[in-house]
């Protein structure tokens, strides 16, 4: 071995020997699972990565394990500034929290990649001592030259045995092209037969065939970076990862990932790929994409007011596929076990309509007061233009959130805090006059409403009475009981549920709303005898 060539490339640097002292083997039982979310620092978190990281976290910490923050920033093109912070605090919103991280300490920091420089020099020198790396000074140009021609000769594409013209370099040569600064990386030099194959067993996807890898990857870069690959294995090694959780678009790596543990002579950690979540678009399934889809950006639910623990049952129901039928039974779903034996295997449908779905539950579970307290901070961030009317009717919102609420069977209209007022403008006078649309409805003589609503209805009553008194007034006014009656008697004029109608319409504008008997109390007499007044000059005395 060349000393001047190893004394270019790797001056003062230390023994891994060095690093693997300082990082001695966590102290744990065999079962507790220690593992990362390594996010590139490129901004906001997506739905994809909030899905990983929350997988990992409760895998971690199920098992008592360690779960930290790794920050993979040798993409130095794609950082964007301040994103630990906003990556931890993201996070934390979703109860995800680590253990270890660069913001929060941990003894086998650095946790952020671009500082962790000198510990990958200590073992891509190892390798370059034992010929299993050598320096290669192809440009972009020369790699897509030789590709070029490996398509033309219609061979198989890539830098594997000789392919590259570096490996035949001699000690002067690449002396010369060091001493002049040429720019270099260093690759792997590798051992493997692409003919050789192998099964794995992975975590999620069970067994995998595996092509061995004979591919020459880069390990340093030539801005002394290394490569995913190269980071991935030293990082999960010196950080004593026993399991690996990750996007499965790493699956096709994994043949360089085992290659290289093997090299190192390190441990290989249990690795687990994660299906993407997906989107069913004109009838055909593709991942999610952070630049097409908004529903990617987690924000997306927050303003839309969709609550973090809604996403977080989804994302359960997404990464188990037993937890809908558990948690049908079971009423916490932080009590629930995950496994990697029940997680898909093939893609993630990421359906917002199911996601509402899950809201609607979700909110009918709640108190009308806790609603409210919600609504509340939703406005005030979301929704300036109602803040002041959330903020001035909070007993009002209070007693329409808990119309139908406090039952056996909850009334599910709320799917998020935005769906509130669209559900109840009608409940606000202001709103109200200004709307001049109704839906088209039955229509009985004015008058009927009127001293229906002057001389019959009383706000004091119970809704069986309510309900009686209304009926009793209704046949009086010659509706009929049913449809049937009114098919044979010609003397009706409508049905029992038509006359209900009229009032509702009259009070919402629409044909659906909840329980009118709610609704009238909360109004009071004069407000309702205003809206016959509007809904009668709109649709003239018929
Ligand atoms: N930085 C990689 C990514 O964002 C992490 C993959 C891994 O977890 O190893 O995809």
């Amino acid at each position: 071995m060349n000393t001047n060539i190893l004394n270019i490339l790797f001056k003062n640097v230390k023994d891994i020997s060095y690093w693997e002292n300082k990082y001695p083997k966590r102290n744990l039982k065999e079962n507790q699972i220690v593992t990362r979310f390594a996010p590139s620092p490129t901004g906001f978190i997506h739905i994809g990565s909030l899905y990983t990281a929350y997988v990992s976290s409760l895998i971690a910490k199920q098992s008592k394990g360690i779960f930290y923050l790794r920050i993979e920033d040798t993409d130095q093109k794609r950082l964007v500034d301040n994103s630990i912070n906003l990556i931890i605090n993201d996070l934390k919103k979703f109860d995800i929290t680590f253990d270890e991280g660069q913001t929060i300490g941990g003894k086998y920091g650095p946790y952020i990649q671009s500082e962790r420089k000198e510990i990958y020099k200590s073992y891509v020198k190892h390798l370059y001592e034992k010929n299993l790396a050598y320096i290669c000074f192809c440009n972009e140009d020369k790699v897509n030259e030789i590709r070029k021609k490996q398509i033309a000769n219609k061979e198989r594409i890539g830098y594997y045995k000789n392919v590259d013209p570096c490996l035949q370099l001699s000690e002067s040569e690449i002396l010369k092209k060091l001493n002049n600064k040429k720019d270099y990386c260093i690759r792997l030099k590798s051992p493997g037969n692409y003919l050789n194959k192998f099964k794995y067993n992975d975590a999620i996807k069970g067994e995998v065939n595996i092509t061995e890898n004979d591919l020459n990857i880069v390990l340093l870069k030539n801005d002394n970076l290394p490569t995913y690959h190269l980071a991935h294995v030293i990082d999960d090694h010196l950080m004593h990862s026993t399991h690996i959780l990750r996007g499965d678009e790493w699956l096709s790596s994994l043949p360089i990932h085992l290659q290289l543990f093997k090299l190192f002579n390190f441990e290989i950690p249990i690795y687990g790929h994660l299906s993407p979540l997906t989107k069913k678009e004109n009838e055909t399934v593709r991942k999610l994409s952070k630049r097409k889809d908004p529903e990617c950006k987690v924000s997306y639910y927050k303003k839309l007011g969709i609550p973090n623990d809604v996403i977080k049952i989804y994302l359960t129901t997404l990464s188990n596929t037993n937890f809908e039928e558990w948690y049908k039974e079971n009423k916490n779903y932080n009590d629930f076990k995950l496994s990697f034996n029940n997680m898909p295997i093939g893609g993630t449908l990421f359906d917002i309509e199911k996601l509402k779905s899950i809201s609607l539950d979700y909110f009918a579970t709640l108190k009308a007061e806790t609603i409210y307290d919600m609504l509340y901070e939703y406005t005030k961030e979301y929704d300036q233009i109602n803040f002041e009317r959330v903020k001035d009717n909070k007993d009002y919102l209070i007693s329409i959130l808990n119309i139908e609420r406090n039952i056996e069977r909850p009334r599910k209209d709320i799917s998020s805090l935005s769906d509130i007022l669209k559900n109840f403008w009608f409940m606000f006078d202001d709103l109200f006059n200004q709307k001049n649309n109704y839906e088209k409805s039955f229509i009985c003589d004015k008058n009927i409403v009127l001293n229906y609503i002057n001389n019959i209805y009383d706000e004091n009553d119970s809704e069986e009475i309510w309900f009686e008194k209304l009926k009793e007034y209704a046949f009086i006014n010659n509706f009929a009981k049913n449809k049937k009656v009114l098919a044979n008697d010609s003397t009706k004029i409508g049905t029992v549920a038509d006359f209900c109608e009229v009032l509702r319409v009259i009070i919402t504008t629409s044909l659906n709303s909840p329980n009118i008997y709610y609704l009238m109390k909360l109004l009071k007499k004069d407000n309702i005898l205003n809206r016959v007044e509007k809904f009668y000059k709109k649709n003239s005395n018929k």
